[in-house]
Parts: C-alpha cells; structure tokens; sequence
C-alpha cells in the first residue's frame, strides 16, 4: 500500500492507471468505521482502489466540529493495511489549499436544500475538495455513501455540468446491528444518547410503511417523520424530496428522498431512506440511476 503525502507523489498513480481496470477512489475524512471500510472493500472489486484521508476545513461552519473531528491516521492506515487498497493519500493543508483565497466550486440546485440550509458554504466545501481529488488523482470511478445523499447528487451535478470524466457509484447505508447509521460523530454520543440515536431509523421505517399502507401525501409523511422524531433533541430537517433535484413534492410518487437530519446532544446526525414509489410498489433504489450498481 503506497502512502502518497503531497501532489507530487500522486505522479506515483501512474502505474496503477496502466492497470486493464479502472481506478477506483474512495474520498474520506479518516477516523475510518466498519461503513467506510465497506465502501472500500466494494470499490476493490472494481479495480485498484485509492483511498483519500483528509479532513476537509472548507466544508465546516464556523460553529462545526472541524477542531474536535476525529483524526488518528496510523490507526487508519492500519484498518486499510488489512484491505485491498493500493494507495491512501493523505495530502497537507498546502496540497489542497496552496492559496487561502483560492478558487471555489459553486455548487448547483440541489446543493440549496436540505443540509444546504442548514449548513451554509458546507456543499461549496465538499465540491472545491472533491474536484481537487478528482484532479490529483484522476480515477475512472469514484465511490460515496448513500448516508450523504445530498452530497451524492451535488457531487453528480458537479460532474455533469463541468463534464468530469468520472463515473460515480453510491453504496448503501452501513448500519450498526440496531439500525443506527454507522457515522464518525457517533463516537460523540454518550450512552443514552446512542440509544436516543435510533429516532432517526425508527422514524424513517414508519414513513417507509405509510407508504406501503398507501400514504402519499407528502405534509402526512413530514407530520410523521416530525412525530417520531420528538425524542430528539432538535430536529432541523425532516423531509419527503424528489430525486435527483430535491424539490418539495406534493404527492410520494416517483423517486424520493426521505431525509432526517437531528441533534441527539450536540451531535448532529442524519440518516435517509431512498425510495422508488410506483404501481409496482415501494422499493429501495440506488440514487445514482444512470450508473451501474454495486451491489
Ligand atoms: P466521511 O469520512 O464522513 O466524509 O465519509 C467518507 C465517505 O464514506 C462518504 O462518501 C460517506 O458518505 C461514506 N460513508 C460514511 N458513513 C457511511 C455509512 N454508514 N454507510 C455508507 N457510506 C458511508
């Protein structure tokens, strides 16, 4: 596993992009989990895998975690040591931003809901990284979770609309054996605050069986997603969404984006169900449609 440290040794992908299959990139913060390990092993399937470490200042408020956020990178590299990963790059601050005032990606419409309001600059963040780890190190495709949906589909017009040549994949949801969406800040909570985390799931399933009862009025499923979130303890967002643009629906029909996002103490924490509703019922889909699926 080659551990590249600066742009510079990103001219090392060379030999792994002579490879017959694709490069695949899987961008993280670090404090790696089981849900990321998953991604990767996935993406190794696909082809050579490089694994991004980096935490990102661009895309926290100023009253965010970026300080607190957790950072142990010998413990990461040991988890990926173990897994089939042919390079992680780790870059320094002056790799990614060797200009304070530098250029940004302004991201598009679907970067204006949800999470976009809620954290202001996040999605301009999120993009101006992701675009410069695209360029350092140019993979044919590139795997994000499912938990970030909205990132996801802000990611996806980033590359339509500057034409990037990068095939994006969305891997679903990893979940701890109760339900609760595995995250990095769920190191955060305290014991009874990881029970309280489990709003999050449990009020995403009963919109999920409204739906299979027949509900599609979209302010009936809110009231219900808002209801089963009271155990929360602030609640900024809890919405039925169309996919891919996230505007507000009516009527629960068509591709859907139901997404939560809760405090439970200070952590801030999200979760989503992705939803085709049809004639033929209530699936899970993958959000991505126009690329193959991974599992
Ligand atoms: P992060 O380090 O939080 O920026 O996450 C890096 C990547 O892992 C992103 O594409 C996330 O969406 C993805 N990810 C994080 N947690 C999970 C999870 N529980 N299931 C699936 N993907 C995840």
């Amino acid at each position: 596993m080659d551990i590249l440290r600066s742009r510079a040794d990103c001219q090392r992908l060379e030999a792994l992009r002579r490879s017959s299959k694709p490069l695949v990139l899987v961008p993280t913060m670090g404090a790696l989990h089981e849900g990321h390990l998953t991604l990767v092993r996935c993406a190794s399937g696909l082809g050579p895998v490089v694994v991004s470490i980096f935490v990102n200042p661009a895309q926290f408020g100023p009253k965010e975690d970026y300080s607190a956020y957790p950072r142990d990178l010998e413990r990461d590299l040991a988890l990926l040591h173990e897994l089939d990963v042919a390079a992680v790059f780790a870059p320094t601050m002056d790799d990614i931003y060797p200009c304070s005032e530098g250029v940004m990606v302004q991201p598009g419409p679907a970067a204006l809901e949800l999470c976009g309001r809620d954290r202001p600059g996040h999605f301009r963040g999120v993009l101006t990284v992701v675009a410069k780890l695209f360029n350092l190190v140019r993979p044919q495709i590139a795997v994000f979770g499912r938990k970030d949906a909205q990132q996801c589909l802000v990611i996806a017009e980033m590359v339509r609309d500057l034409a990037m040549p990068v095939r994006l994949l969305d891997h679903p949801t990893v979940r701890e054996a109760d339900g609760l969406a595995m995250s990095s800040r769920n190191a955060y909570l305290s014991t009874a605050e990881r029970q309280r985390a489990l709003v999050l799931r449990r009020a995403l399933a009963a919109v999920r069986q409204e739906l299979v009862r027949g509900q599609r009025r979209c302010l009936e499923l809110q009231a219900t997603l808002r209801r089963e979130l009271v155990p929360a303890d602030a609640v900024e967002y809890a919405e039925v969404r169309r996919i891919p643009d996230l505007a507000p629906l009516r009527d629960a029909t068509g591709r859907l984006l139901v997404a939560v996002a809760a405090r439970v103490g200070r952590t801030r924490l999200i979760d989503n169900l992705v939803l085709c509703v049809d004639d033929a019922g209530v699936h899970e889909i993958p959000l991505l449609s126009d690329v193959e699926v991974l599992i």
